[in-house]
């Protein structure tokens, strides 16, 4: 059901994770976050980075927020987005993590490539019993930043195909086995989620798209089956709350997965079939490729698309936001369009003060058309005049 993004016409937001504030050296690590809000330091540093996530995204004037992706830690190519599920559920032999095995989920960067470093660093625990929710502690996750903000705040997770796709497994007997397992228990953790009150809940990178594109013939890790994976991880949970499906082409270490731009077209179909409210694509860093299919395919939800471009340390003007958001008008209703950025912006690859100017850009540029339409606007606050600290006399 529609919450956040309810009775809100072309409401802006960005996708999860932000840099890291560099005070901020304390990692979760292994923990439960309970564990480590036990800590003084730990949660000294925590709640104050998360207070700064969330007051830049206020200053800049964005409709929904998010946490940062507070919880993970400082590592190589924003690893901790995969590997903080299984370092934290059910199943999982943490004692010993093992590197993932070469071209683990289909994916090989070459030594000498900014990526292999991304490969080095899935170092995974392997599953060795039956997969639980353990202590992701999702809802807690969100009730801490929640009541930092009057803001709705979306929380994200990985799906759970890549999580499977990174983790050598003892276990179970077959891959789709393994995907289901982890699919059920984060059924369970979102749920759980919803019902403390998240209003937003974003699936991050269902491989519907990524599958597709890469023509990946298989008769059973095919698209169709990541959809009917997606749709059993959120089964139940639209009848609670809102719930986003996040599309993009990758973002370790601010980098496209792929070389090339790719399309989405090979995948709109099944796109248009995954049980969401909001769908979003990665729209600014491909010049609007597939902008005409996607508006044509997707009936059924509101599209959320990227006005920013999260792999670029150039901050977009407001004036090139318009533009893709005119583009996007074209095709995309008014009362179904939502502005984001591309991807997240990163832990390591761009500075605080970019990623704050890009949210100001997609605010500011977001009431440009807004003013066109006639639409009532809230300026943002980090591009008042007034308060300029320098001279005006
Ligand atoms: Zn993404």
């Amino acid at each position: 059901m529609l919450r956040a993004t309810k009775d809100v016409v072309m409401p802006t937001t960005i996708t999860g994770s932000l840099p890291r504030p560099s005070w901020y050296t304390e990692n979760l690590g292994n923990r439960s976050f309970l564990d480590a809000m036990v800590i003084s330091r730990f949660r000294e540093q925590y709640v104050d980075a998360l207070s700064a996530y969330l007051r830049e995204q206020e200053v800049a004037g964005l409709d929904i927020v998010t946490d940062g992706d507070c919880r993970f830690n400082q590592d190589i190519g924003g690893q901790s987005w995969t590997s903080y599920p299984p370092n934290h559920m059910e199943g999982f032999d943490r004692d010993r993590p093992k590197l993932a095995a070469v071209n683990a989920g289909g994916i090989g960067f070459p030594r000498g490539h900014i990526l292999h470093d991304y490969l080095e660093a899935r170092v995974m625990p392997k599953i060795v019993g039956p997969i639980g929710r353990g202590e992701l502690q999702y809802a807690e996750m969100f009730k801490a930043a929640q009541r930092l903000t009057e803001k709705p705040v979306k929380f994200g997770t990985v799906t759970p195909e890549l999580v499977a796709f990174a983790v050598q497994d003892e276990y179970y007997k077959t891959i789709p086995e393994r995907i289901m397992a982890i699919s059920d228990a984060l059924n369970q953790e979102l749920h759980d989620l919803a019902d403390a009150g998240c209003s937003v809940i974003q699936l991050e990178e269902p491989q519907i798209h990524l599958l597709a594109a890469r023509n990946y013939v298989d008769t059973v890790i095919n698209p169709q089956f990541m959809l009917e994976v997606f749709n059993n991880t959120v089964k139940g949970l639209r009848a609670k709350t809102e719930v986003w499906c996040h599309t993009c082409w990758g973002n370790p270490s601010q980098q496209r997965m792929f070389g090339s731009v790719q399309s989405y077209k090979p995948a709109l179909e099944l796109l248009n079939k995954v049980d969401a409210d909001v769908i979003t694509f990665e729209m600014k860093s491909s010049n609007l490729l597939d902008l005409e299919d996607v508006g044509k395919t997707i009936t059924d939800m509101k599209v959320c698309i990227g006005a920013i471009d999260h792999h670029t340390l150039q901050v977009e003007t407001p004036g090139e936001v318009a533009d893709v958001i005119r583009a996007a008008l074209k095709v995309i209703p008014a009362e179904r369009l939502v502005l984001s950025s591309d991807c997240g912006m990163g832990r390591e690859g761009m500075s605080r003060r970019h990623a704050f100017y890009k949210m100001v850009s997609l605010v500011q540029g977001t009431n440009i058309v807004k003013k066109e339409l006639g639409l009532p606007v809230k300026e943002s606050m980090g591009a008042d005049p007034k308060f300029t600290l320098l001279r005006t006399k």
